[in-house]
Parts: C-alpha cells; structure tokens; sequence
C-alpha cells in the first residue's frame, strides 16, 4: 500500500490557534496511525503579513503539543524558483495566460456581473490577447469554463462544481508571489502529500485545486474538509468566545495532553470514551470516525479534560512543570523531590498546573513569610486553642518520625487525654501551617511540610497572637 503522507500548511500570519492545531492534530493522527510521515510547511508567501515571531511561536506551539514532524519545515518563500518552473508549464502548454488588467477593472467587472445577476467573476477578456510578461501584469489559470469538477471528500463524500461557477483564477501576482491555490497544488504534489485534511472553509478553494492537479497532470490526493469549531453562539470560533492561542492555554496551565484529547475530540470519536492518552490516540484513530457536523467549543469540559489528566499524570512530571508555574510565582528552583511530594496531594484538587502552584504555595513559602488573614485569627483563635496549640507544638517538637501515622496518633492521643473534640483544633493547626481554612487533609499536609516548618509556623502564629495579646 502507498505510505501516507499528511502535512500541516499554517500561515505565519498569527499565533497557532486552536482551529489549525485540531487540523494539524488530524493529520498528525492519521499518519503516526498509519506508520506515515507528517511534513511541516510555512505558507509565508503573504511576505507582508508573515513574521518570523510567528514562525517561531507555531513552531513551539507544534513541539509543546507533541507533534513532532518528519519532514521540514519548508518554507513557501524560498520556493518560488519551484512554483515558477510549474507556472511556465502551465503558460507554454497555454493553460494559463498573462492578463493586464488592474484590481480596479477586475473589481468593475465583478459588480456588473454581480449587477446582472450573474456570478461576479472575471470576463477572460485577455484570454485570448496572447500577451508576454511584463511588470504589471498577472497570470490566470485558464479554467475549463464548461462541465463540471469533481472530488470525492472523505466526510463529505461526492463534491461537485459546475465549471461554470468558477473564473480564469490568478495564480502568480503581479509582484512575482505565486497565489494560494498554485503553491498548494505544487507543494502537495511534488511532496507526495497523500491525503490532506482541512478546514471546510477551504471547500471553495479544493475545485480550483483539482483544476490545477489536472493541469499539471499530478495525481488527486484524498481530501477531507472537516466542519470548522464553533462558539457557543453556532458562530465560527474566535476570541471573542474566550479561546486562546495554543501557547495561552499553556500559559494558562494546561497540559499538553488535554489539550490534544480535548481538540481531537471535538470532531472525533470512539464511543463514548472521554479520556485518552496520546498512545491511544495514535493507536485509535481513523478517518471513518471523524465527525461530519459541527463541534462546539466548551471550555468547561476542556477544564474537566485537564483536571482529569492532572489527576492521571505521574506526579514525577507534573513536578517539573509546577516548579515553573512556582517560579513564575517567585519561587525558583523548588526542589524536586519535595514537589514530587507535594504534588499527588494537589492532583485530585487541581483544574490547572497554574492552580497547583497556587494550591502550593504554602508549602514552598519561607516560615516567616507566612501571612494570616485577621478575621480567621479572631475567629479561630481564642486563649483555650492557644494552650493546645502550645502544648501539640512541643509534642510535635519532640517526635522523631513525622509519618502521616505518627502525627494522628500523636494528635489523637492528646485529644483523648484532654477529653477534646478535634474539631476545636483542626482548622487552627491548619491555619497556622498553610495561612488558608482549605488545604489537602491535614495529617498529610503536616508530614510532607516537614517537623521544622510545622513547629516554626506554630511558634510564629502563636508569637504574633501572645503579642496581640499583649498590645491589648
Ligand atoms: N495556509 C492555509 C491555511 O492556513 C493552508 C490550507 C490548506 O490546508 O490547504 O489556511
């Protein structure tokens, strides 16, 4: 069987969005499932609108994402000698010719065709003039003009224009640059591109495509237009419904991996299975489930996606990305087997790696950093609980094993000698170790803070309440 080629073709014209990186997702998919190659290829001929910023923030978002490519990344610009070979077939075996006229007389001849009723499209009227080059001047593909051309869509199956429909389209610019449509054709098929999966908002485009095939005398690819993501609102997704560039999510605290499972979920399935690892997903996926009609974006089942990875992930690489997230928040360089620590109590309670760092926080922090809120001191806080505290302090100063086990047993055994409720205690020691009223439970929260954090903080809190008391 022929080995499946697929390519991503983004424009360097904006950051990686969550539309391209789901197109890109597919034809990553199909390949890695099929033992194909997957190319990389800027489309940076629009030289005005194409930075190297964006080329370089694609790039990191295709690596952040996981999705590695065999070949490229080939760049559009340094390719017009190839394009240009293609374009002077195509002139010389008169399927295309040079045309004079100005955007403004193309634009005239578009509103009376349009002002008639008729398609507003090019007249042909150089089609016949049998002009040379000059500096001005563009070139068009002569397009059949009758019959019809037609593609069979992987999801949409037979798609059928009528050739009438369609115009002598340009396909080199007046400045040099060749048009969309050519340099696809021409980098499709000259890189072996197999099957090429796409937005369908590139449907109008794909009859121009197969013209040019044709022309060129190239083999069709299999092509698939895969229903464009929708807002909630059933329009096309943009910012404006709050989704973020690839790199934000990240920024955000995605993980990479949720974001992959949630975008090639929102046009694929396999039953109703939710959560899948990129393995799975390479071993999974095929063409056959992809969906035909339009998904919308739900940024709250990306959150639940997230939050499932989290709580699925070792906790050895989890730690290597809070430190980031932490050291974003000024703690740089924690250590990586407290985090490893720290990390599987958080796992359940975070929707985020940014929150797991916020949820963190605390047990990274200096002692004497530690801030308490007024209002829990005054609440939490009276000379009763000020005298346990004293006394859990120095058992807990005096253990050896600060386990989990030790410190509930250590704890229970006061609360019976005292004939006290844990209750009474609970949120104080809580308090006065993490700064907050919630945490991961407690008795696990003590031991991985460590005996000298967790009778440093109780001495500091109960410092500053003796000397409240004091000023009173
Ligand atoms: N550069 C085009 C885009 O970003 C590629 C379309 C295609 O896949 O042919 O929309």
């Amino acid at each position: 069987m022929e080995k499946v080629v697929t390519r991503f073709p983004p424009s360097p014209t904006g950051h990686l969005h969550v539309g391209g990186a789901r197109t890109a997702l597919f034809n990553w998919l199909l390949a890695r499932s099929m033992g194909g190659r997957f190319i990389l290829r800027l489309e940076d001929t629009d030289v005005e609108r194409s930075t190297q910023e964006m080329v370089d923030s694609i790039i990191q978002a295709m690596h952040w994402l996981g999705m590695e490519w065999d070949e490229g990344p080939y760049f559009q610009s340094r390719r017009f000698d190839i394009y240009n070979q293609y374009i002077e077939y195509l002139l010389q075996t008169e399927q295309a010719y040079y045309c004079r006229c100005s955007e403004a007389e193309v634009e005239a001849m578009r509103n009376e065709a349009w002002q008639k009723g008729q398609n507003p499209k090019y007249d042909g009227r150089c089609r016949n003039l049998g002009l040379g080059p000059a500096p001005d001047r563009v070139v068009r593909f002569k397009s059949p003009g009758q019959g019809e051309t037609m593609f069979r869509d992987m999801l949409k199956g037979v798609n059928s224009v009528d050739n009438a429909q369609l115009d002598d389209f340009v396909i080199r610019r007046a400045d040099g640059s060749p048009t969309y449509n050519l340099a696809v054709v021409v980098d499709d098929a000259t890189m072996g591109i197999t099957h090429i999966l796409r937005g369908d908002d590139h449907l109008s485009n794909t009859p121009k495509q197969v013209q040019l095939y044709k022309a060129l005398g190239f083999d069709l690819p299999d092509f698939g237009h895969v229903p464009m993501i929708m807002g909630p609102d059933k329009k096309k997704l943009s910012k404006r419904h709050g989704a973020l560039s690839v790199l934000e999510y990240r920024d955000a605290g995605y993980l990479p991996e949720a974001l992959v499972n949630y975008l090639v979920r929102l046009g694929w399935s396999y039953g109703d299975q939710e959560i899948f690892s990129r393995e799975e997903l390479v071993d999974l996926f095929s063409l056959d489930r992809l969906s035909k009609s339009a998904c919308v974006f739900d940024t709250e089942k990306l959150d639940w996606v997230n939050s499932r990875h989290i709580k699925e992930s070792p906790a050895s690489g989890l730690a290597v990305r809070v430190q980031d997230f932490l050291a974003e928040k000024g703690y740089p360089g924690v250590d990586l087997h407290y985090l490893q620590d720290i990390v599987p109590l958080l796992q359940p309670r975070a929707a985020s790696l940014k929150e797991m760092a916020e949820l963190a926080e605390f047990f990274v922090m200096p002692d004497n950093r530690m801030h308490y809120q007024q209002e829990l001191l005054d609440k939490y806080f009276n000379q009763e609980v000020i005298g346990h505290l004293t006394a859990i302090r120095e058992l807990f100063q005096q253990l050896e094993d600060f386990s989990q086990e030790t410190l509930e047993n250590t704890v229970k055994g006061y609360l019976n000698e005292q004939g006290i409720k844990f209750k009474l205690l609970a949120q104080p020691i809580r308090i006065a170790v993490t700064g907050k009223t919630a945490s991961p439970g407690i008795f696990e929260t003590l031991s991985v803070l460590g005996k000298e954090s967790v009778v440093n903080r109780l001495g500091l809190l109960l410092k500053s309440l003796s000397i409240e008391a004091d000023e009173q």
